[in-house]
């Protein structure tokens, strides 16, 4: 590692940065690899989420200068920021950014679904497949969102907010800038309050979040918006259902059409995953109390597709992939050692690119025509009262709390840290104030 990157990957421990597109990988460990070309992953895919592009209209050169330090760390050569070609109007001004960095230019992308995941950026970009049970990196390239650039740019400065978008059943729709650890609630004041009566949320996108009733959880690092919903929403009922329902019903309905698996974006890309494959399992595993053991779900990356728009018969191929993967989990195989993984360098289906889903018929599809608001920028303050910092926003260690009851705190002070050593990264204080309670999950400051 050279001298600049163990410079950038300390400091970006040092702030907290991690992947603020949902995932929550610690950013440190990617400025340590070694790639070829850096990606910025502005595709932003999930319907009604907004935040990328509302960060890329206010502050691209911030994102561009966090790319220009992944790409020095990495050595990379190149720089590309992928974006679909939908946003007209910011994509001259980055176009114009670009072309005063080095080696930096701007990937026009169609607007399908999902052109934000990881592996179909990389091979819009380059052409290279990332291998099944790989990652960029193992093709040369590195890839960040965003939000996690601007963090980058300013770091060793800690992440103590973080952007959101509320969307769906609110008064206001809007995308802004909030102190990690504010509760959801707030947000949702902050747009107005409910249109919708007796309402849900789904944290993140619509395809990928998970569906939440507690709207006192608070927002993390790696949030990246809510949508509300009425609890009666389709999506919502769909998504809730729970493993002995979609198992009945797939035993039953599944007529292996196999449609869940020709529109798998993963299975274009020629990985070897077949969700009609693990929904037939259902029949042999005998009923919802035994264990899936189909590999055929073990390369899924759960973007939800085939249960939320392949499916004819409205079908749950995603949890029976999600549940298979769980039980080998159990039966100690995975990506690396089962039997499918060939070392054969897989290829992308010929036809993938008459098979990509655009977002237009997707958002019809999940019922959300009329939830899919603009969510314009709101430069509005919000200041809590109270804030919960969460020990656990990132993949790896949980911190450990690094502060005491009734003690006061500034902003930006750390409390929560990470073993040395232990992958992950410290969480710090969104306000100043004194701390409230203190357990192993969180650290609450009343400000
Ligand atoms: S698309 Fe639906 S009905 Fe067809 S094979 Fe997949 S799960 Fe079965
Ligand atoms: S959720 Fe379905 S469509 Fe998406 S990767 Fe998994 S199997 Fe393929």
């Amino acid at each position: 590692m050279s001298d600049f990157s163990a410079e950038f990957s300390g400091n970006l421990r040092t702030a907290g940065v991690v992947g603020a597109g949902g995932a929550g990988f610690p950013s440190y460990v990617k400025a340590q690899g070694k790639a070829e070309i850096a990606l910025v992953n502005a595709a932003e895919c999930e319907p009604l989420l907004k935040k990328d592009q509302k960060i890329l209209e206010h502050w691209p050169e911030k994102v561009f200068d966090g790319l220009g330090l992944l790409m020095r760390a990495v050595g990379a050569s190149r720089g590309m920021v992928g974006i679909k070609r939908k946003h007209e109007k910011l994509i001259p001004r980055l176009k114009e950014i670009a072309a005063s960095r080095r080696n930096v230019s701007v990937l026009e992308m169609g607007d399908y679904y999902p052109a934000g995941d990881e592996q179909c950026l990389v091979y819009e970009a380059t052409g290279r497949v990332v291998p099944p049970g790989g990652i960029p990196l193992d093709v040369g390239c590195v890839v960040s969102n965003v939000e996690t650039l601007y963090n980058a740019a300013f770091a060793p400065r800690p992440v103590t907010e973080t952007f959101v978008t509320v969307n769906g059943g609110v008064k206001r729709p809007a995308t802004f800038r909030v102190p990690v650890g504010v509760a959801w609630r707030e947000c949702v004041e902050f747009c107005g309050g409910f249109s919708v009566k007796d309402p849900a949320y789904i944290d993140g996108g619509p395809m990928m979040g998970n569906v939440r009733t507690d709207f006192d959880l608070p927002v993390v690092k790696a949030s990246a918006g809510i949508i509300v919903l009425p609890k009666t929403h389709q999506l919502i009922a769909k998504k809730t259902q729970s493993r002995p329902v979609f198992s009945r019903i797939g035993r039953s309905a599944c007529d292996q059409c196999s449609y869940c698996t020709e529109l798998c974006p993963r299975y274009l890309l020629g990985h070897n995953v077949q969700p009609h494959r693990v929904m037939r399992s259902l029949l042999f595993a005998g009923g919802p109390e035994h264990k899936l053991h189909s590999q055929y779900g073990l390369l899924c990356c759960e973007c939800s597709l085939c249960s939320l728009y392949s499916c004819p018969e409205g079908l749950n191929p995603r949890e029976a992939c999600v549940a298979a993967k769980a039980d080998l989990r159990e039966a100690k195989i995975g990506v690396k050692n089962f039997r499918l993984n060939t070392a054969s360098k897989p290829e992308a289906h010929p036809v993938r690119d008459f098979r990509k889903v655009p977002v237009s018929r997707l958002v019809k599809r999940l019922g959300l025509d009329d939830y899919n608001k603009d969510a314009p920028w709101n430069d509005g303050t919000l200041s809590p009262s109270r804030v919960r910092i969460m020990m656990a926003q990132h993949i790896g260690a949980p911190c450990a709390p690094a502060v005491k009851e009734g003690q006061r705190v500034e902003k930006g002070a750390v409390v929560g840290g990470v073993p040395a050593g232990a992958l992950g990264c410290p969480v710090h204080a969104s306000v100043s104030g004194t701390v409230g309670r203190v357990n192993e999950r969180y650290v609450e400051i009343i400000a």
